[in-house]
């Protein structure tokens, strides 16, 4: 486990049935539907590919590069000031080709390290959501 990236007090996901297991599982599962083999990431309520809603969890390895990133230098809210400058990783997982998972790089010298292409592998940060009291496991990613 390692601490939130993000502001404690920043926006947690709206968890719902089909990405409870994601954002709650303390590993890296990839929704995979079970009619047409098609993994998708976020996990929907039904198959993108076949419309299918039999739909069930793989557990990725944790292990990706970087797809593409952002570094934000203006605060989009007066709560990630604090911040600046942040990044924003596409990590596209090493065992789902094509699969992008959207995050943060938590290394401390990532300002000097990432670049597309890195090894990342995941890790989460614990938060306990205050509005419904469920304890999420954010996926985050550190610099391998
Ligand atoms: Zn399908």
């Amino acid at each position: 486990m390692s601490t939130r990236y993000l502001p404690t007090g920043w926006t947690l996901p709206a968890i719902t049935p089909w990405n409870r297991p994601f954002f709650t599982a303390a590993q890296l599962l990839i929704q995979v539907c079970t009619s047409c083999e098609g993994a998708q990431h976020p996990p929907l309520d039904f198959c993108h590919r076949c419309q299918g809603h039999d739909l069930d969890y793989r557990a990725a390895a944790g292990t990706g590069v970087i797809d593409n990133f952002s570094v934000v230098h203006h605060a989009g809210s007066a709560m990630l000031k604090d911040v600046l400058p942040y990044n924003v990783v596409l990590v596209e997982l090493s065992d789902f080709p094509g699969l992008l998972v959207l995050g943060n790089v938590v290394d401390e010298d990532w300002h000097e390290r990432l670049q597309v292409g890195a090894e990342v592998r995941v890790e989460f940060a614990e938060v306990t959501d205050p509005d419904t009291g469920e304890l999420l496991a954010l996926p985050q990613w550190r610099l391998s």
